[in-house]
């Protein structure tokens, strides 16, 4: 197993942290508490867990019913010794500023507001990527342009189900190669803005094996015009992750893969100027730094229920 390097992305964060929600102990707590309890910051691209201390008899029998919300995003909520958790994934261009995080209970009438944390999303402060390359190798033709936003909507919508949570302990790194430190570079091809990288690199020899993360369940299997051979797995709880450019997959869709599981080997395929693994991590629809999931995971690991 390869445990991931210690990244210094939420230094000082990593311990699990408990917010005392005071509320939640009262009598006919479900009023909204209105209080904004510890408040926390994470950059841009970042993941966060957060736990929620919760009463036995009203917590971890009934967490189905708990759900949180922060922007435009619902996050699914597991249950941790003591209480739930919640693994807050900041997408790398959410605008830095202050939201609140809104833990909620589903209640048969309407939704009811449990805690509220102050989430200061602070800037990702990414590098850019200036690139020049052929015009013709920039501008994709009519029939490209569609086959990619064809690729690009199967990819949203294979990772928008929000399965059970299948993930258990740490994640390792999917490969030996050399981590890039690339996600969230802001790219500029000849001179013209493009999207920013959404991913981490790894640079490896061609043929390198590539490890599932994490268990999960292999959701896709795909050859694209940009990412070239790609899988795509279901860790659970909104968890997925990618691993483009392949030279070769040995999985299927619907596979159970094991952590540490080899799933395929390392190549170019796709746009890619060289054999590297890029790997890319989507937590509940945001696009999020896999090295971040180390800290955030790490957390809360040892008190999963
Ligand atoms: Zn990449």
């Amino acid at each position: 197993m390869l445990p991931f390097p210690i990244v210094d992305v939420n230094k000082g964060c990593s311990l699990l942290v408990l917010l005392v929600l005071t509320g939640l102990a009262a009598p006919g707590w479900g009023n909204d508490t209105d209080v904004a309890v510890g408040p926390r910051r994470v950059k841009q691209g970042d993941v966060l867990a957060l736990t929620f201390p919760l009463r036995a008899a009203e917590g971890v029998a009934a967490v189905g019913e708990f759900v949180g919300r922060f922007h435009d995003r619902e996050t699914p909520v597991f249950p941790v010794a003591g209480g739930v958790g919640v693994l807050l994934g900041v997408d790398m261009e959410d605008v830095a500023g202050t939201s609140d995080f809104v833990l909620e209970r589903r209640k048969a009438d309407a939704p009811v507001t449990v805690a509220r944390v102050a989430v200061t999303i602070l800037p990702g402060d990414f590098g850019v990527q200036k690139l020049s390359l052929p015009q013709t190798q920039v501008d994709l033709d009519a029939e490209t342009v569609e086959r990619v936003e064809d690729e690009q909507r199967t990819m949203l919508a294979t990772m928008r189900p929000v399965t059970p949570r299948v993930w258990k302990g740490e994640f390792v790194l999917p490969s030996e190669g050399s981590v890039q430190r690339t996600f969230g570079l802001r790219r500029v091809i000849n001179g013209q803005p493009r999207r920013p990288h959404t991913g981490e690199d790894i640079t490896a020899p061609s043929g390198a094996p590539v490890l599932a993360i994490n268990e999960g369940t292999v959701q896709l299997v795909a050859d694209h015009f940009f990412s070239g051979k790609s899988i795509v797995v279901d860790h659970g709880l909104g968890l997925y992750s990618m691993y483009f450019h392949l030279s070769a997959v040995t999985v299927h869709p619907g596979d159970r893969v094991a952590k540490s599981q080899v799933i395929g080997a390392v190549g170019a395929s796709g746009r890619a100027s060289g054999p590297h693994l890029h790997w890319g991590v989507r937590l509940n629809g945001a696009r999020v730094n896999p090295l971040s999931l180390a800290t955030a995971v790490a957390s809360v690991a040892d008190n999963l229920q």
